[in-house]
């Protein structure tokens, strides 16, 4: 990725933490504008589409919520971060049910934040990408992103809706391991300390569907104590 063709939009009122913020992106190499109010942040994505939007919650007239809400009722999908003085969890959670994509309390570590910019430009990279070619290929397993129908060496699989849920995080997460908290609360929208049989029992299906030899999984892999993890092109 070129990044100086990655227009970010910064809406922060506070002068001091804004001027921070263009300067560590610049410095990274993106192309910021800042706005200091959730109405200027609208007029300007109405013009001109940018790559990601970083949206603090509390602003000025409307504020970060409010700014989420809308354009999501719009269906603008542009990722949003969205940072916050109020570090609660109920917080988080409002913001995440209003269309946030990710979150950051403040103070927040520079380091962080940047890490945070980079993943979720890459996850909309990632999601572009797939979708302009409409597949996700692994092995001889080919997978429609738009029909949900798997391409095996066995045959043809039609995959319902938890599955491909499951599959588009791995895919999403692909050489990370995710742990089996992640994906129970991602998937199932389950607490950690849920019943996770259901988890195993779907690993052990994908296995099934896609590996060679699902006893010894080349894609599917159990990190002993922590997870999974899925790997698009094994040795
Ligand atoms: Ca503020």
């Amino acid at each position: 990725m070129n990044k100086s063709n990655i227009a970010l939009l910064l809406v922060e009122d506070e002068p001091h933490i804004a001027q921070g913020l263009v300067f560590n992106l610049e410095e990274e190499g993106y192309q910021v504008t800042h706005v200091e109010s959730g109405e200027q942040a609208l007029e300007l994505l109405a013009k001109k589409p940018y790559a990601l939007l970083i949206l603090d919650l509390s602003l000025p007239g409307i504020d970060g919520l409010e700014v989420c809400n809308l354009l999501r009722e719009q269906e603008d999908q542009i990722p949003i971060l969205m940072l916050t003085a109020r570090g609660s969890e109920q917080d988080r959670i409002t913001g995440l049910s209003k269309g946030a994509d990710d979150y950051l309390a403040k103070p927040f570590n520079l380091k962080e934040f940047l890490l945070r910019v980079a993943g979720l430009l890459r996850r909309t990279h990632w999601q572009t990408a797939q979708l302009e070619n409409k597949h996700y290929q692994f092995g001889v397993n080919r997978i429609d992103l738009e029909t949900h129908q798997a391409t095996t060496a066995t045959g043809t699989i039609q995959l319902t809706e938890l599955e491909m849920k499951i599959l588009l995080l791995f895919f999403d997460q692909e050489g990370k391991i995710l742990s089996r908290e992640k994906l129970l609360k991602q998937v199932w929208g389950m607490a950690p300390e849920t019943e996770t049989r259901t988890l195993d029992n779907f690993i052990v299906r994908l296995r099934k569907y896609f590996e060679i030899d699902p006893t010894k999984p080349d894609y599917f892999r159990t990190v002993r104590g922590r997870g999974y993890r899925f790997v698009q092109n094994p040795e």
